[in-house]
């Protein structure tokens, strides 16, 4: 028999969301779009919905409710508006899988509730576990409830690992494209702005984990959110810089067997994997030529330069709320950044700083996260005069 399976597309304005979108477009006979929610683009909400046709949907800025309410008034579709609906809509039974794309912290709390709600996760918003990874990762052992990631190297271990539940893993390698600033110095990197920053080589994403590749942040989150997922330790987590992005990472095993997973760079192939999983779906994408890629490269990231990577590594040693306060100093600086309130290289003296000074909890409590969160933003902004 053929279930269809439901998704809640959380952040369905947005790169990832807009790539489901199509991905379920194309297996209509798989899936349903059920909910909708973007923060304040109404429009392409509004445009999706009437195209799409789903349950519900949600728009976060309240503001924006009557435009979205109004557009809307000729079909069934129900419209909720402001952050606590996001989290009400999530423990609905309408669905099946959530797909997990709000950037940033706002992502916690939906896909907290979903796991409660015991929805299967497609995971998109990394920072979900960056901020809170031990106790999202219990809550979903607990409600027996799959997380399956969509990061494109996420997706590349856990597609590694099928068929190994046994076999322990000695290290992953963490491929990294190294960004549109890879081999620069820092004498340039003072003088990069937005839109230097927001042109990546290999993969089109939203403006913030642009900013992230860029920085190498993003690989330093990649980093705690593989832990998370793989339940590993440290000194298992290796970065290596692949600038070709072929091989999408790698898994080592303890007799020194390595399985790679490779493809062209296009984030359809992991959100589709994430939804089908545990099945494979028959798709026209185009396919890897070896013949283009004579040459595969890898070498060390150059941690002196893009010192974000440093500190989160170091966020990833030391654990308990330093990843959090990290990721909350870090959407705080990328937000400046793109408002050009902020410099390239200023950014990492900002986290570094908030690192240092916010409390240190080792265990912390989900309420400990929200407060760490908390303070590490109002100490960021107070750094950069926002
Ligand atoms: P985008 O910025 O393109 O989209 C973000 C989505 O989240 C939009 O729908 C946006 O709504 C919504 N959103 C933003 N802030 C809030 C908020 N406060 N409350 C509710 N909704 C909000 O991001 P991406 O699609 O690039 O990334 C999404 C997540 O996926 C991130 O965590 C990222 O790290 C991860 N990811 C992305 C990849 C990519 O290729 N893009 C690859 C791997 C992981 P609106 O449009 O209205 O602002």
């Amino acid at each position: 028999m053929n279930m269809v399976k439901r998704i809640a597309v959380f952040g369905s304005t947005g790169s990832i969301g807009k790539q489901a979108l199509e991905v379920i477009h194309n297996n209509p006979d798989k899936f349903s779009v059920e909910i909708l929610t973007a923060n304040n683009n109404d429009q392409l909400l509004i445009e999706q919905a009437l195209e799409y046709n789903p349950n519900i949907v949600v728009i976060a800025d309240e503001n924006k409710y009557p435009n979205v309410k109004d557009a809307l008034s000729k079909t069934d579709i129900k419209v909720f508006a402001g952050e606590d609906a996001l989290e009400e809509v999530a423990a609905l039974d309408c669905y099946d899988v959530m797909l997990a794309a709000i950037v940033g912290f706002a992502g916690l709390k939906p896909t907290l509730k979903a796991i409660e709600s015991k929805k299967a996760i497609a995971l998109a918003n990394k920072e979900t576990l960056v901020v809170a990874g031990d106790i999202v990762m219990d809550m979903a052992v607990e409600n027996r409830v799959p997380i399956i990631p969509v990061d494109s190297e996420h997706s590349a271990i856990f597609q590694c690992l099928v068929g190994e539940t046994r076999n322990r893993i000695e290290k992953i390698y963490l491929t990294a494209s190294g960004g549109p600033f890879i081999g620069r110095k820092t004498n340039y990197l003072v003088n990069v702005k937005r839109e230097h920053a927001l042109q990546h080589p290999n993969w089109e994403m939203g403006a913030k984990i642009s900013v992230d590749s860029a920085t190498l942040m993003n690989k330093g989150l990649e980093m705690i959110e593989a832990k998370w997922l793989f339940n590993l330790q440290p000194q298992q987590i290796e970065v290596v810089v692949h600038p070709q992005s072929a091989i999408h990472s790698m898994v080592q095993f303890e007799d020194g067997s390595i399985k790679a997973q490779m493809g062209l760079p296009d984030m359809k192939l992991p959100i589709q994997y994430a939804l089908g999983f545990p099945s494979r779906i028959k798709n026209d994408f185009p396919r890897f030529n070896f013949k283009n890629y004579s040459t595969l490269t890898f070498e060390d990231p150059d941690l002196k330069t893009f010192r974000n990577l440093g500190l989160a590594m170091e966020a990833l040693e030391k654990g308990g709320n330093l990843p959090c306060i990290m990721n909350a100093a870090n959407e705080i600086v990328v937000y400046a950044f793109l408002k050009n309130r902020l410099g390239f290289l200023e950014m990492t003296d900002v986290i570094e700083k908030v690192m240092a000074d916010i409390p240190f909890i080792s265990n912390p409590t989900l309420n400990d996260c929200f407060e760490s969160d908390g303070e590490a933003r109002t100490l960021a902004a107070d750094l950069i005069q926002l």
